[in-house]
């Protein structure tokens, strides 16, 4: 059966972190896939990475609109060009900036077969792609901010928990 995670938002320390490398492909991990898929999906999202549902291994999956990708260790092995496009973060809910990536990005890691994945992205998929391996790296959007967009958006997210603590 299918199982959503509650995703974890920005103020979790996990999402802070360097994930593990996975070394063996179980059953336990297929499953974590396609139940981090389903959580991707009812999010909505286009992304999504283990750290976001508190697992601590290099794995996310992504849909851009042309169907489920899973990739395990994902290395991003060149990157050129310059993209703006508004990016946002499903660990940041409504929010999201104007940023400035590279357009094209070359991706190396496996998939859940073991298989050697080797793909060369461009705008959108290159876009979640860089994101989903920053969160790998315990990195968030607003730390890819310029100063005054940092500072705006660190601004409303401590508005937002003092809010919460109010009740
Ligand atoms: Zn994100």
């Amino acid at each position: 059966m299918t199982v959503t995670y509650p995703i974890r938002i920005i103020g979790d320390p996990i999402l802070r972190q360097r994930a593990s490398e996975i070394t063996d492909i179980t059953p336990a991990l297929v499953k974590l896939a396609d139940d981090m898929l389903t959580t991707m999906y009812e999010a909505p999202g286009v992304g999504l990475a283990a750290p976001q549902i508190g697992v601590d291994r290099r794995i996310f999956v992504y849909d851009i609109g042309d169907g489920p990708g899973v990739i395990i260790n994902p290395v991003i092995a060149e990157t050129s060009g310059e993209w703006v496009y508004k990016e946002g973060c499903l660990s940041i809910p409504d929010m999201a900036w104007d940023l400035v990536r590279p357009k094209e990005v070359h991706l190396l890691g496996k998939d859940l077969n073991g298989n050697d994945v080797d793909i060369e992205a461009d705008e959108l998929l290159a876009r979640c792609f860089q994101h989903e391996v920053d969160h790998l790296d315990g990195v968030l959007v607003v730390e890819r901010l310029n100063a005054d967009q940092r500072k705006e958006a660190m601004k409303i997210i401590r508005q937002r928990d003092m809010a919460l603590l109010k009740g």
